[in-house]
């Protein structure tokens, strides 16, 4: 089994998430007393979510290097970001890191592609509906992508003033159900729950269309990385 290094913390309510599906998956896998070989390197968000805020970009990606070297150094065989947001820095991160990145919209686009997904709503931060850096992935990959025209900032808001505080709401989980729905009436197939916190609040159970959670997605798909052999 190779050892699966998570850069953690953003927020650590999903990184919480993280844990469990990895472990999880690994029980599924191979049984027994079985658990994941995981090193976190949990952040600070705070003076994260503000370089963002500013769009520093450039310390958001120094920040992602040094947490991917320090588990690189401690033995990580694959590194993950814990968040879809910061995944704007994943060229960086790969560019000074000798170990894969596996990125997150990578392994949400191969469960779209498994599923015949053409068309899927994407909710997730500001940056992560609006700029390129993920958006442009699925679209490269075929697959094209509807995000909420005039609810961005209450998608945004529920995941900076609530989720990433802990904060569980009926009133906003309502909220994500209708901007939901009116993305299916535009034509989606499928929604991609395309920040690490939104699976806090939105299940499978509560829409009948096909949710991509990328917390889960993400983890699962790493415990599968790990168990290859380096042959495969
Ligand atoms: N965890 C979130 C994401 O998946 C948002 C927090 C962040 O900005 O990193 O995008």
């Amino acid at each position: 089994m190779k050892t699966i290094g998570l850069i953690g913390g953003m927020s650590w309510e999903s990184t919480v998430t993280y844990y469990q599906v990895i472990n999880e998956t690994i029980r599924r896998e191979l049984g027994g007393l079985h658990s994941a070989k995981v090193i976190i390197y949990s952040v600070d968000f705070a003076p994260i979510a503000e370089a963002q805020e500013r769009d520093d970009w450039d310390s958001c990606a120094e920040a992602m290097a040094e947490a991917a070297q320090s588990l690189e150094k401690a033995g990580a065989d694959l590194i993950l970001i814990g968040a879809n947001t910061m995944h704007i820095c994943a060229p960086y991160v790969q560019e000074h890191s000798s170990v894969r990145l596996l990125h997150i919209a990578d392994a949400t686009i191969g469960r779209l592609k498994r599923d015949h997904i053409g068309t899927v709503a994407l909710l997730g931060t500001k940056y992560t509906m609006c700029m390129g850096f993920y958006k442009d992935r699925i679209l490269k990959s075929g697959i094209s992508v509807l995000i909420p025209g005039d609810d961005i900032d209450t998608v945004n808001d529920i995941i900076y003033d609530e989720l990433c505080r802990g904060i569980i709401s009926e009133q906003s989980k309502q909220k994500l159900l209708d901007i939901i729905s009116a993305l299916k009436e535009k034509g989606a197939q499928g929604v991609i729950l395309g920040c690490t916190e939104l699976g806090l609040l939105v299940a499978q159970s509560d829409t009948d269309l096909p949710v991509y959670d990328t917390t889960l997605i993400h983890g699962e798909e790493a415990v599968l990385e790990a168990l290859k052999s380096d042959s495969e």
